[in-house]
């Protein structure tokens, strides 16, 4: 399908550096991703290089962990003083990081308590072992009969029991027996989600926008009804806001922007600043307070590393700017890709500074765009099959953002002019989620 003097990105047309560098990488990995061919050694602020030398702007800051810019100043000076001082002390003792991380992040939400995790999906098996405990000692659910209730189309991470609830075939199909207990309505229906509570209901857990999904925005009356519902028939609201939230909306979490307060806020991916992996459970003591010492624990959970990023991370969202600058510089993102809007692409939808674009699949893949802007100089991912996100680090700038939309339009001009190919050698849509 290669029309002759057209470009792909092929094997051919990789650097001797990058090819040896992708070569290695899979030699000994496990093909459970397919990045685009771009070997990165060295970041700062929205802007990443590679092993050539070669200059991108980050637009999907990973998935949005980076939110605050690679190499962010204050954040790494947080990190370098702690590390000269003390990076884990496990649970078995206090250490002097802990405290003042979950006061403020407990102060951030406007909760009573905080339990710390490492990674997303971590901090959702967490709400769930909650919720269910919640179910049985403060609702009077039978034993195991706690069900919770989740959406079509989520995604809230990799293991087993939350692959259980998902509908996607790649990240569920041959990893079975699945983990009962779980239900799943349409997104942004609160009526069919009404429908679905029972007696033994004991949470719904859901995203308020769909990152994964491609930036699925639900009705704005969406989660205020959710929240009105779970109120009135004792199930608790859990927002997982690890990609929604922290800035990236312009707000520090998604259920501000529709006046909503959860019971229990999921935290993750921007949490540790894009230097370690941390996330939380944020909620009130009515609720976290079920847990009791040795029913649940992380042996790097709240170690005195991450909790000492993360607590820095709290604190420049203390000052509102970052929320502000994602609100204002996600008009300027959303005005440019709009116009694109016939030209191409066939829907966007966006919140704050994070924008889900839909490729009009007869002009090519979102892959085979995200190629083509890579060989442009910005970086984007594609997610299921046609639709592209952009998710810039909150530090970029509108000069920056101009320059995206501008390669946008190339990318788009070229395709439908036919100066380059449709599709890619190697067309493949799997392992596109984080
Ligand atoms: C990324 C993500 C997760 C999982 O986080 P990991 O750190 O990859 O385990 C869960 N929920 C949402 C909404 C996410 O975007």
């Amino acid at each position: 399908m290669l029309h002759p003097g057209t470009s792909s990105v092929t094997a051919g047309d990789l650097t001797p550096a990058t090819a040896a560098a992708i070569e290695l990488e899979e030699s000994h990995t496990a093909h459970n991703y397919h990045p685009l061919p771009v070997v990165i050694s060295h970041g700062e602020g929205a802007w990443v290089t590679d092993v050539d030398g070669k200059r991108y702007l980050d637009c999907l800051a990973a998935y949005s962990a980076v939110n605050f810019g690679h190499s962010n100043p204050v954040l790494v000076d947080a990190a370098r003083a702690q590390l000269e001082k003390i990076t884990l002390t496990s649970r078995a003792f206090h250490n002097d990081q802990l405290g003042p991380f979950v006061t403020a992040l407990a102060g951030l939400a406007g909760k009573d308590m905080v339990l710390p995790m490492n990674t997303g999906a971590e901090a959702v098996e967490s709400a769930i072992k909650i919720a269910r405990a919640w179910g049985y000692r403060v609702k009077g659910v039978e034993p195991d009969k706690a069900t919770i209730i989740v959406a079509d189309g989520n995604f809230h991470g990799r293991t087993i029991s939350i692959i259980s609830f998902s509908n996607d075939p790649d990240a569920r199909n041959d990893f079975g027996p699945y983990t009962p207990g779980f239900i799943s309505v349409p997104y942004g229906d609160a009526h069919a989600l009404e429908e679905a509570i029972d007696e033994n209901t004991v949470a719904v857990l859901i995203e308020p926008i769909q990152g994964e999904a491609g930036i699925v925005i639900p009705p704005a009356d969406y989660l205020p009804r959710l929240r009105e519902i779970t109120k009135r028939r004792n199930v608790l609201l859990i927002a997982d806001e690890i990609q929604s939230g922290l800035g990236r909306t312009g707000a520090t979490f998604q259920c501000d922007n529709v006046g909503v307060v959860p019971d229990l806020y999921l935290l993750g991916k921007a949490l540790g600043g894009g230097i370690v992996p941390i996330s939380a459970v944020v909620g009130d003591a009515d609720i976290l307070g079920v847990l009791k010492p040795g029913e649940h624990g992380s042996t790097f959970g709240g170690n005195p590393l991450a909790t000492a990023v993360g607590h820095a991370v709290v604190r420049m969202l203390g000052s509102g700017e970052y929320q502000e600058r994602a609100r204002r510089l996600g008009r300027v993102l959303e005005d440019g890709v709009r116009q694109m809007l016939g030209r191409g692409v066939v829907d966007v939808r966006a919140a704050g500074l994070w924008v889900g674009i839909d490729i009009d699949p007869q002009l090519a893949s979102g892959r085979r765009v995200c190629e083509l802007l890579m060989e442009r100089g910005v970086l984007a991912k594609d997610t299921h099959g046609s639709t592209i996100r952009l998710a810039p680090p909150l530090v970029v700038t509108a000069e920056d953002l101009e320059f995206a939309v501008e390669q946008l339009g190339a990318v788009l001009d070229e395709l439908a002019a036919g100066r380059v190919s449709p599709v890619s050698e190697e067309e493949d849509t799997a392992a596109d989620l984080p």
